[in-house]
């Protein structure tokens, strides 16, 4: 069996703050401790469509970056939705997240349209949701990253949270207690972190889906160093996500 899995990092150059990029690093890396071969498309606007797509990673950024990649996000967004529609796993982070609902109404007004993958609206508002934030999620268990966001985003009837926060003040919009939306494999979410490194199981969740929507099933080949690795990275994780639920907002 071949064992390769291409990754699509979508507008590094554009969306990727508080550390964003982190998730690339963290999927490719258990990937390949995993026995995959990663072929990692770095895509910013108008770079060629890769041949193959078996998950896709998004970033946050400014309203201006945002503004910057929206043309080109349209282009491509019957192709997205299609891979989304087959089941391949996506992780969309703060701005990206808000441009894969229906629109994000900006704090000046204007209404920057979103892709529709997941259903929900953002509108944004003078006072920012900043600071560390743990979620429940049944799936997941405890998520832990941090949010920096001045859009309140509203989940429509039927789209599912990815969690649900204790804070008032914090998640999606600081008042009813959602923070993220899944749609399919699809996971979108205000934590920033970044947040794959201190997940593993959503980091795992994502490869899994991504192995078996190529191969029809995930199939690690993990040697004797490999598994040390992961079990380094591993704890590494919980002692990072020890200190991060300790750590006052
Ligand atoms: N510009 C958006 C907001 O502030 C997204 C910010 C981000 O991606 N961190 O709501």
């Amino acid at each position: 069996m071949d064992r390769r899995i291409d990754v699509l990092s979508l507008y590094p150059k554009d969306m990727n703050i508080y550390g964003d990029s982190g998730n690339v690093l963290s999927i490719r890396r258990r990937l390949e401790l995993f026995g995959y071969h990663v072929q990692l498309h770095a895509y910013n606007q108008d770079d060629e469509w890769p041949e193959h797509v078996d998950l896709v990673l998004g970033g946050g950024g400014q309203d201006q970056g945002q503004r910057k990649i929206i043309r080109d996000l349209f282009k491509r967004a019957d192709a997205i939705r299609a891979l989304a529609n087959d089941g391949v796993p996506m992780l969309m982070i703060c701005g990206m997240y808000q441009l894969f609902g229906d629109y994000f109404e900006t704090i000046e007004g204007d209404r920057l349209p979103g892709i529709g993958i997941l259903g929900l609206h953002t509108i944004g508002q003078e006072e920012r949701l900043i600071g560390n934030l743990v979620e429940h999620s049944e799936e997941f268990g405890d998520i832990v990253g941090y949010e920096n966001h001045s859009g309140k985003t509203f989940l429509h009837e039927g789209t599912r949270p990815l969690g649900t926060v204790d804070n008032p003040g914090t998640g999606n919009n600081g008042s009813d207690g959602t923070e993220g939306a899944r749609m399919n494999h699809v996971i979108g979410t205000y934590m920033h972190g970044s947040l794959l490194p201190k997940n593993p199981e959503i980091t795992d969740f994502l490869i899994r889906a991504a192995c078996q929507h190529r191969y029809g099933e995930f199939a690690a080949q993990s040697d004797a160093s490999a598994l040390q690795e992961l079990k380094g990275l591993d704890d590494i994780a919980s002692k990072a996500r020890a200190v991060a639920m300790q750590r006052p907002r």
